[in-house]
């Protein structure tokens, strides 16, 4: 569904512009019943060519391994996706449940669920460590609950016009191009967190999220303030704090009660702190910003 809200460039460019053939989609896909079985054996052995396959989804090894509480197209997913990834040239994971196994593999993981290419932080997942498509790449990972629907289609226009090569990958298989810097680079509330001051409230214009409300941004590698959602706004341009969906970690804390959307702290100190900060130099430098602060920082500037 995120994919089909993209916009630079969107599903239709992807067709027209830049030649894709959209063999089969959930939403788009022409095929039905026996015939998209026909269309996946074909793709599988080789006599149809799969150049891409994006899959979506965690994949669902219960019970017992036999991935059968997951079943599509006659059979269990877990078993299309082996035959589908051992012919594609290029495998994409979209989404955190592809990624990393997302909420469904959250413990105590009752689906048995896990990614691709990785369950949480664990290297390996359903495919293995060892797992390269016949491009010889690995697994390209897009996180995000949900994927940001410009980075699926930039990132198969890549693959696509043959430059596929040229995506560099952290040490998560996600594309350095939009998961190096942090959701917070170009947050409009930058200067309220450099002035730690707070906001208690979601929605509200005035104020940094991260000092009550558990706001990740700081710690969470997404473009998510560089390339915008809707292309105007994002989850802390709203007032509402980044939940660090694109971490392997997402959900954080296992969704335990008073953990979410509030900042966990120890002994006043926020557990989890901005990435590369030490506590201590935390504790210094958020009290000569709190003594520096200007009249204007308690303010909401951003009057219309
Ligand atoms: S902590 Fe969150 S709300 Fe505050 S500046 Fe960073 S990204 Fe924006």
């Amino acid at each position: 569904m995120s994919f089909l809200n993209a916009e630079e460039p969107s599903a239709c460019d992807l067709v027209t512009d830049f030649g894709l053939n959209i063999l089969w989609h959930p939403s788009l896909g022409m095929e039905l019943g026996d015939n998209l079985i026909k269309l996946l054996r074909d793709c599988a052995s080789g006599s149809r060519p799969l150049d891409i396959l994006v899959f979506e989804g965690t994949v669902v090894n219960a019970p017992d391994g036999t991935g059968e509480w997951n079943r599509f197209a006659g059979r269990p997913m877990k078993d299309w996706v082996t035959d589908l990834a051992a012919a594609a040239s290029y495998v994409v994971a979209i989404g955190d449940c592809a990624t990393w196994g997302g909420i469904p593999a959250t413990a105590p993981n009752p689906t048995d669920s896990v990614g691709l290419q990785f369950l949480k932080r664990a290297h390996g997942g359903f495919l293995g460590r060892d797992f390269v498509a016949r491009s010889g790449l690995p697994v390209i990972n897009v996180p995000g609950c949900p994927a940001h629907p410009d980075w699926v289609t930039q990132i198969l226009v890549a693959v696509a016009t043959g430059r596929a090569a040229e995506i560099s990958l952290d040490e998560f298989q996600r594309p350095k191009t939009f998961f190096t810097s942090f959701t917070q680079t170009g947050c409009t509330r930058n200067m309220h967190f450099a002035y730690k001051v707070s906001a208690t409230e979601f929605g509200k214009r005035k104020g940094c999220l991260f000092y009550d409300l558990g706001c990740r941004g700081p710690m969470t590698h997404s473009p998510c303030n560089r390339i915008l959602w809707n292309r105007q706004s994002s989850k802390t341009r709203a007032g509402m704090p980044c939940i660090g969906c694109t971490e392997p970690e997402f959900p954080f804390f296992d969704l335990a009660p008073g953990s979410v959307f509030k900042t966990q702290t120890v002994m006043g100190v926020p557990r989890d702190l901005p990435e590369g900060v030490e506590r201590n130099g935390y504790i210094k430098v958020t009290l000569a910003a709190k003594a520096a602060s200007p009249a204007w920082a308690e303010e909401d500037i951003f009057v219309v």
